[in-house]
């Protein structure tokens, strides 16, 4: 895949980028390793005030970064500025908090008869990050900004499609104050991670992606025993039983699966709603997801701007394809638009079976599989029936059922009457083919720590 940006509202190709020789790569894990070990030597509340520098810097250049990512990736303008404006305030987040998250933990010294047993946290080196497209900006944060105050440096192999985001992190950190090759953006295609895996400076690898990446890290890194998180897909469920509160579920639904032009691992995408109230959710939601304007991303009135490629939309429409050809019914949506930007509207399909490829593949765009369910158990089984298991939503009043959904629904993470989000305060991450490890909080700052047990006679 070229290294380039194509706007994906016109189709034209911008600019185009030669990926790193074998010698820049050398050069820019050399300097992360110099740097991890000038970093070891700087004080949490220092690198505190760099990461504090790196939030201004985005407050401050906010409009242009957010125009740049639309540009590259098609979000709208508006999704944009906010995407920025999260990654300053998780910036700060980590800065005024990491010196509570790192802090000696004592044990209890009677009990492993010692005079003194506590835990530290100590980083491990430089951690290679390869990240996705979708939140080009947050994604690449939500690792770097708890790593770098941590004490690790970062070598960011970014999405082929968003090198000039890519190229501009690399820039904020070194202003903001880092040394030089604290965190570096390497421009290379996915070929060369093998290589940059294999590395023994090189000690750990973040990658959010598809499953297909994630297998193939993961295999480097167990042969070379290296520490990986993976942030892969995910086909997350968005339950609504006779409970809930119907208008705002329906709004929140359509939010929820199309945030991002439906490009997001914890968009819902299946809509699971109890037979009682299946009539009045669809009519209700499928007029709102009618109701969206799609169109150019940098108006302030859009709410779907195309997707991030060519292939993109003719995967999502291939999925809707093929359900409609084995019987599927679509309420809303489901024609791909003739002229050029990569746009599709937001769809809702229903009379969804085992054998259609909705039932088990994510699909990554603003299309909705909306299903069926007689009774809370079958609507376990079916939300709990995917190799995935990132995020998970239900909609109920009902104080015993939002507890039993919390501890039934086989997934990363449960919100209960509210949108999946990431915030900078809870941990991040999901189960079976949706990955392993944790971002975010204490604990997805201590994946990249060496947790070391001091044990004092
Ligand atoms: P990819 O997994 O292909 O891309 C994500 C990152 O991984 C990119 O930097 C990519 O580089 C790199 N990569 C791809 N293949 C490999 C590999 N074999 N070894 C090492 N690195 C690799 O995602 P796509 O953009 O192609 O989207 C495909 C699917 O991925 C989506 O339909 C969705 O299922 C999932 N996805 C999930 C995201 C999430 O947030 N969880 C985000 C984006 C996608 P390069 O661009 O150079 O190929």
């Amino acid at each position: 895949m070229a290294i380039s940006t194509t706007n994906p509202a016109t189709g034209q190709v911008l600019k185009t980028y030669d990926p790193m020789s074998d010698e820049q790569i050398d050069g820019a894990i050399e300097r992360a390793d110099l740097a991890f070990r000038q970093l070891q030597g700087t004080t949490i509340a220092q690198r505190g005030e760099w990461l504090t520098a790196a939030a201004d810097l985005l407050d401050a250049e906010r409009d242009e970064t957010a125009r740049m990512m639309t540009t590259e990736m098609g979000k709208t303008y508006a999704a944009a500025k906010a995407e920025v404006t999260k990654c300053a305030t998780a910036c700060r987040f980590y800065a005024e908090n990491a010196e509570k998250m790192l802090a000696d933990e004592p044990a209890d010294a009677g009990a492993v008869k010692a005079k003194r047993a506590f835990v530290r946290y100590q980083p491990i080196g430089p951690v290679l990050a390869v990240m996705p497209w979708n939140f080009p900006l947050w994604q690449v944060m939500r690792f770097a900004a708890p790593a770098l105050m941590a004490g690790n440096t970062g070598l960011l192999k970014h999405a082929s499609n968003v090198p000039q985001t890519a190229l501009y992190l690399e820039d904020l950190f070194r202003r903001a104050g880092f040394p030089e090759g604290a965190f570096s953006t390497l421009l290379v295609g996915s070929e060369a991670v093998e290589k940059v895996l294999s590395d023994p400076r090189v000690r750990a690898a973040t990658l959010t992606g598809s499953e297909g990446a994630g297998r193939s890290i993961a295999q480097i890194a167990g042969r070379e025993l290296k520490k990986t998180v993976l942030e892969l897909g995910g086909s997350d469920p968005f339950v609504v039983m006779p409970s809930a509160d119907l208008d705002r579920a329906a709004e929140v639904a359509t939010t929820a699966r199309c945030q991002n032009n439906g490009q997001s691992c914890i968009a819902a995408k299946r809509f699971i709603v109890h037979t009682d109230v299946f009539d009045a959710f669809a009519e209700k939601f499928a007029a709102n997801m009618s109701a969206l304007r799609v169109g150019d991303p940098m108006d302030e009135q859009t709410d779907v701007g195309p997707l991030a490629s060519k292939r993109g939309r003719d995967d999502i429409h291939a999925q809707v394809q093929d359900a409609v050809d084995k019987g599927a019914t679509v309420l809303c949506g489901g024609e791909k638009p003739a002229g050029e930007g990569w746009y599709y509207p937001p769809t809702v399909v229903t009379d969804l079976r085992p054998e259609m490829r909705m039932w088990s593949e994510e699909v990554f765009g603003p299309v909705a599989g909306l299903y069926r369910a007689s009774s809370y158990e079958e609507a376990i089984e079916i939300a709990n029936g995917t190799s995935f298991g990132l995020g998970s939503n239900a909609w109920t009043t009902d104080p015993a059922e939002q507890e039993r959904f919390a501890t039934d629904l086989d997934a990363g993470n449960v919100f209960i009457n509210g949108m999946t989000t990431s915030y900078p305060e809870l941990p991040f991450g999901g189960v079976k083919n949706s990955g392993y490890g944790r971002e975010l909080s204490a604990t997805g700052m201590r994946e990249f720590c060496n947790t070391k047990t001091v044990w004092m006679g």
